[in-house]
């Protein structure tokens, strides 16, 4: 056993003891998995934690549900990132959801999600998932208004994922919405890495008309509290729009109707003035 520490800031730290199971240098990143009494595996990518198993639903049905359920009829989905396929699972339990694609940069996330994280990653081989292995804003260059919604899943905005948090990108994710398309980012932490969070909210604001930041709690994500945030030009997202389709998504261990309808209601003060 070790204790292995994720430096979320200069000055803070989280330490879980861990085995260190597999550790993998790919063409973008260093890729561990580590197996810790407390979180079971646990995704490490270039020493930030993606996912553990035990956390991980509560960031995947907070990122996914409320773009799928605010849209009137979620057909074609869009994920960038989101390799471990947490986001893919989460978005197939929409009974209109006809396709999922998933736009990862790094087919090695996709393998070693499948070999050490299978509750995970269990609907990457479903027969409505699409997987492209390619740099996020690259692929939509030929994707002109073909989704519904779009997921973007990223890792932190250093290294490969620092394009997925530029106004060009957005742009380019707004052009490839159909008409009443939404996004969801996932934004990071705006109490530990506020400088992230306030710019990738003034960026997408630059880009569409309608857009909420919510929270939600993730144990091993920095600070503990997360930040999402839906962005459309036809839809308001804001409104609790569709509730009554909750009742057909199962298995949620997090999303409730009620957080669903009052989703901005737990947004901070602090939060709200950031954006
Ligand atoms: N939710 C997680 C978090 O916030 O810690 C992110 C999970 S997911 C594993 C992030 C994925 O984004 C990684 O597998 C990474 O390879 C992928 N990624 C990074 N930059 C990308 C890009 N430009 N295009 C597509 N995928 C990218």
């Amino acid at each position: 056993m070790i204790w292995f520490t994720e430096y979320q800031t200069e000055n803070v730290g989280l330490t879980i003891k861990a085995t260190q199971v597999k550790t993998i240098k790919s063409k973008y990143q260093e890729i561990v998995v580590l197996d810790t009494p407390e979180f079971g595996k646990v995704l490490v990518l270039d020493g930030a934690i993606q996912t553990t198993e035990r956390d991980e639903f509560m960031y995947h049905e907070m990122l996914v549900h409320p773009a799928l359920l605010k849209h009137p009829e979620p057909k074609r989905v869009l994920v960038i990132g989101g390799g471990d396929g947490g986001s893919v699972r989460e978005a197939l339990k929409h009974p209109s959801v006809e396709e999922v694609h998933l736009c990862e940069i790094d087919e090695e996330v996709i393998f070693v999600a499948e070999k050490y994280f299978p509750t995970i990653s269990n609907k990457l081989r479903d027969p409505k998932t699409k997987i492209f292995i390619e740099d996020g804003s690259q692929f939509l260059e030929e994707k002109k208004d073909f989704y519904d919604v779009i997921i973007l899943d990223s890792s932190d905005p250093v290294g490969p994922a620092e394009i997925l948090f530029k106004e060009e990108f957005y742009k380019k994710v707004k052009g490839s919405l159909r008409e009443n398309g939404i996004m969801v980012a996932q934004t990071e932490s705006p109490f530990l890495q506020k400088d992230y969070f306030e710019k990738a909210v003034k960026e997408i604001k630059k880009v569409f008309k309608n857009v909420g930041v919510y929270t939600g709690f993730v144990p091993t994500y920095p600070a503990g509290m997360w930040s999402y945030t839906l962005a459309s030009d036809n839809i308001n997202v804001l409104e609790p729009l569709n509730a009554e389709r909750f009742s057909s998504l199962k298995d949620l261990k997090y999303l409730t109707k009620d957080i669903y309808e009052n989703l901005f209601s737990l947004t901070p003060q602090f939060v709200r003035e950031m954006t």
